[in-house]
């Protein structure tokens, strides 16, 4: 095959659909997905080249495999890495990410309000290994400051966070880690590289659930770190070879897919998601709305500058809102009166779906913790979380106003 060599300096849409597609060998338009665990050597003297790196060429599908190369050089393309490592879930992303850059001794600075298997992962498992943690809150730069020592090697933080949807301003928080020789990793799941690049705003590493938008349909679990190639073939790899998180190439394959459709998915699903929030606001019954494309939102100026999309600010497609003040035994009998009122969302836990899905924080993602950790969390009982899918929006108002309107 005479394959086209892709100009410089794409926009990121076509880089979406063209980032490495022109791997074809038979002329095929889409992709070719390679399910296999291993990669015949053409003799034995290639077989020892290629095992200690002097020879590119596939070896085995644990190390490497060329369709999860290709989601990965399409992925770092959108998010403008050099460099991009495919992992078998977003947690295993983390992992990886914590198994390369910390050792016993190390401190991490890590936002508070992260996923709650993250903070369980970094704060938890990591503190087995001698690693501490302080947590800080996500939004007040001040206390990132504060909460530096000569130990700190990482700062961690994620934004919107999920379900509260607070913003945390990237290029502040690489500057603090930076200055003090740290890295800055910013987990980029609910804006997906269509709405945010954290490495052109500072970030050193993205993490991504590839579970969320990026595979956009709700199929597959997937994950990948994003940032620079020495880091990448330095840190990450090696581990990768020996711990094995790696990603299937099925699943590489459908996020690979994905990506092409992201950016206007994401518009599409953001429009929906401020229809939503802008109608929820006006209901009598709906105390509060989270969501940054709000002007009532607390950082929405930071939001619309750091997340945009065709130069409009954007905020994104996850919104919460809290039912109208209430004792927390009726709040939660509102919220799931609420919740199973609807008959178009999907109760279930995953975001990032073209379906809409409802969930009740409080007893669900965030269910583990104590009442007090809860409240220091904002979660309370009257919270509900959508991520607003494609359905037609009068639809998804409808669906909310069912319970809405009739509770008691
Ligand atoms: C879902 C999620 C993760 C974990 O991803 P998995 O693919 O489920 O392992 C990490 N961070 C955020 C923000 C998430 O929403």
């Amino acid at each position: 095959m005479t394959r086209k060599k892709l100009p410089e300096n794409l926009h990121r849409d076509t880089l979406a659909v063209r980032a490495a597609a022109d791997k074809s060998q038979y002329g095929e338009n889409s992709e070719a997905l390679f399910l296999t665990s291993s990669f015949v050597q053409p003799d034995a003297a290639s077989a020892v080249r290629r095992f200690a790196n002097e020879e590119e060429g596939f070896i085995y599908s644990r190390f490497s495999n060329p369709t999860v190369a290709s989601m990965e050089q399409r992925l770092a393309a959108m998010e403008g890495t050099e460099a991009c490592i495919g992992t078998a879930s977003g947690m295993a992303a983390i992992l990886l990410m914590c198994m390369g850059l910390l050792k016993s001794g190390d401190h991490v600075i890590c936002s508070q309000s992260v996923f709650g298997a993250t903070i369980k992962l970094i704060g938890g498992e990591f503190g087995k290994f001698g690693v501490e943690t302080t947590f800080v809150s996500q939004t007040d730069v001040a206390q990132w400051q504060a909460a530096v020592k000569p130990n700190t090697k990482l700062l961690f933080a994620e934004t919107p966070t999920n379900p509260l949807t607070e913003v945390c301003d990237i290029r502040a928080l690489a500057a603090i880690a930076h200055a003090a020789g740290a890295l800055l990793a910013v987990d980029n799941c609910l804006c997906s590289p269509a709405l945010s690049q954290p490495a052109t705003l500072g970030a050193d590493l993205v993490i991504h659930s590839g579970t969320k938008y990026l595979d956009g349909q709700g199929r597959v679990i997937a994950g990948a770190i994003c940032g620079p190639k020495k880091l990448i073939d330095e840190k990450l790899i090696p581990i990768m070879r020996s711990a094995g998180m790696t990603l299937s190439p099925f699943n590489a394959w459908v996020v690979l897919k994905g990506l092409e459709t992201l950016s206007i998915r994401m518009q599409a699903q953001s429009a929906n998601a401020l229809a939503l929030a802008t109608w929820l606001e006006a209901q009598p019954g709906v105390a509060r709305v989270h969501y940054p494309g709000l002007k009532s939102h607390c950082q929405h100026a930071l939001a619309m500058q750091q997340q945009t999309i065709n130069g409009q600010g954007c905020g994104g497609a996850v919104l919460a809102f809290e039912l109208k003040g209430l004792d927390a035994d009726s709040a939660r009998r509102n919220a799931f009166h609420v919740i199973d009122s609807t008959q178009v969302c999907s109760i279930t836990a995953n975001l990032g779906d073209t379906k809409t899905t409802i969930t009740h924080p409080a007893t669900t993602s965030h269910g583990r913790l104590t009442e007090a950790q809860r409240q220091a969390a904002g979660i309370g009982q009257g919270l509900i979380r959508v991520a607003v899918g494609l359905e037609y929006i009068d639809d998804l108002k409808a669906d909310l106003a069912r319970g809405l309107d009739s509770l008691t």
